[in-house]
């Protein structure tokens, strides 16, 4: 059974010019592709999104750099999605994630990690609706 994950391509990433190659792993590791724009979050967007971290020491920080400029928002297709999505970004800090990882290849630092994936089903599910429409999920 196939299951939804929800996934950023961030900012840094996409300025970096490693949205194609973030887009090939996908494919590669056999994820589907439902729904993908492009976007620009006002300050205000980012805020609604990340609302869990909001008494976090970051979220300043966090919600100011996926304000700054586009990304791209996913929605991806896979049996176990959520986990093996989780597993191909790699951990939240480059310098912990394991070789062949999108956040080991091509993410600088903790902050600036080139992508984000949802944490649980219910997760998915609550991002995926923040983002798309009915009618922009193929
Ligand atoms: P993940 O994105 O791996 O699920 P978290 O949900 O813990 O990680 O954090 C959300 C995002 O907040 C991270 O991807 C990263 O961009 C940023 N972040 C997390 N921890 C820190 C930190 N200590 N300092 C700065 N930014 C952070
Ligand atoms: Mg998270």
């Amino acid at each position: 059974m196939s299951n939804l994950t929800f996934g950023i391509i961030k900012p840094d990433a996409v300025k970096n010019g490693y949205q194609g190659k973030i887009i090939d792993a996908i494919l590669e590791n056999g994820f589907g592709i439902r729904g993908m724009k492009l976007i620009h979050m006002t300050k205000s967007e980012a805020e609604g999104f990340y609302a869990v971290h909001s008494e976090r020491p970051f979220f300043g920080e966090l919600t100011d750099f996926m304000s700054s400029a586009p990304c791209i928002v996913l929605c991806l297709e896979k049996e176990n999605a959520v986990p093996e999505w989780r597993v191909l970004m790699g951990a939240t800090n480059p310098e912990e994630a394991d070789e062949g990882t999108l956040r080991k290849m091509y993410a600088n630092s903790l902050g600036e990690n080139a992508v984000h994936g949802s944490d649980s089903d219910e997760n998915a599910a609550i991002e995926i609706a923040y983002f798309f429409s009915k009618l922009e999920l193929v």
